[in-house]
């Protein structure tokens, strides 16, 4: 799943390629993936459009278009935005596809059909949007501000940090390295944290994420539908060696959420929901 980091170098690459470029040609494939909240033909409301701007808010890619118009693409599990030369045909899971005056194209492919595609004039129509808490990684966070809004997610540390209102950006996978880093049973209560670990949490956090974007921005090539994810510590990583201890990944599954971490540097109990 793209979270902030995957997002925001994949904003990177798309901006240079789009801004500027104009819409020749729009073809919606999944009418369940691509959906158009203004009414009408999503064709009559896209051809001629110029992209104006990307940008990202969480985990959704904001394509800016100069009519005042924005193409919001949540790609959940597997979405990807593929830019490049024309595919030759077109795959069971393409579910838009934009020619680009350019002569390139730009493609939304779901292999989960989790995802969707969003036309919109007004951000807040957009399922989720309007309830997103602060980015993860902006400067305006403090500390404080982190703790405060801490607080008011009680349950487990793990559901906290996937929770988009209390911080968007953070997925299944950048949960697991942040909490790794801290050192942190990914199941413990929130009120149970020290004011010390909820330090350590939140610097772990900036480091994780400012760390992923560096390094992605080295390892993402021209091709931007490939999901980078194995510079990671624990995530995806069950039954290898912690990079820390030696001791083998653990893998957790809940809720068809798997969680990967360390028994040894994350010490903890798995105990019920109560
Ligand atoms: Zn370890």
């Amino acid at each position: 799943m793209p979270e902030l980091p995957d997002l925001e170098v994949l904003r990177e690459r798309l901006a240079p390629r789009l801004v500027g470029q104009i819409i020749a040609g729009v073809r919606v494939r999944r009418p369940l993936i691509v959906r158009n909240l203004l009414g009408g033909e999503m064709d009559d409301r896209l051809s001629n459009q110029v992209f104006a701007e990307v940008a990202r808010r969480g985990k959704f890619l904001l394509l800016r278009l100069n009519g005042g118009l924005t193409l919001v693409v949540n790609p959940m599990l597997a979405g990807r935005l593929r830019y490049g030369p024309p595919l030759p045909r077109d795959r069971a899971r393409d579910a838009l596809i934009l020619s680009l005056g350019n002569g390139q194209e730009l493609r939304y492919h779901d292999a989960k059909d989790m995802g969707k595609v969003y036309l919109t004039k007004d951000l807040e129509q957009v399922p989720t949007y309007a309830g997103l808490g602060p980015e993860a990684d902006d400067p305006a966070v403090t500390l404080d501000i982190f703790a405060e809004r801490l607080r008011r997610h009680p349950g487990e540390i793990k559901t906290a940090l996937l929770s988009q209102r209390f911080l968007a950006g953070i997925g299944n996978a950048y949960a697991d390295e942040i909490l790794w880093r801290t050192g942190l049973y990914p199941f413990r209560r929130v009120n149970s944290l020290s004011a010390a670990e909820v330090a350590a949490l939140f610097t772990a956090m900036r480091e994780a994420l400012a760390e992923a974007i560096s390094i992605l921005r080295e390892r993402v090539g021209e091709e931007t539908d490939v999901e980078v994810r194995d510079f990671m510590s624990v995530h995806g990583k069950a039954g290898q060696p912690c990079p820390r201890c030696g001791s083998p990944i653990s893998e957790v599954t809940r809720e068809r959420r798997a969680t990967h971490f360390c028994r040894t540097c994350q010490p903890g109990l798995l105990v019920g929901r109560g």
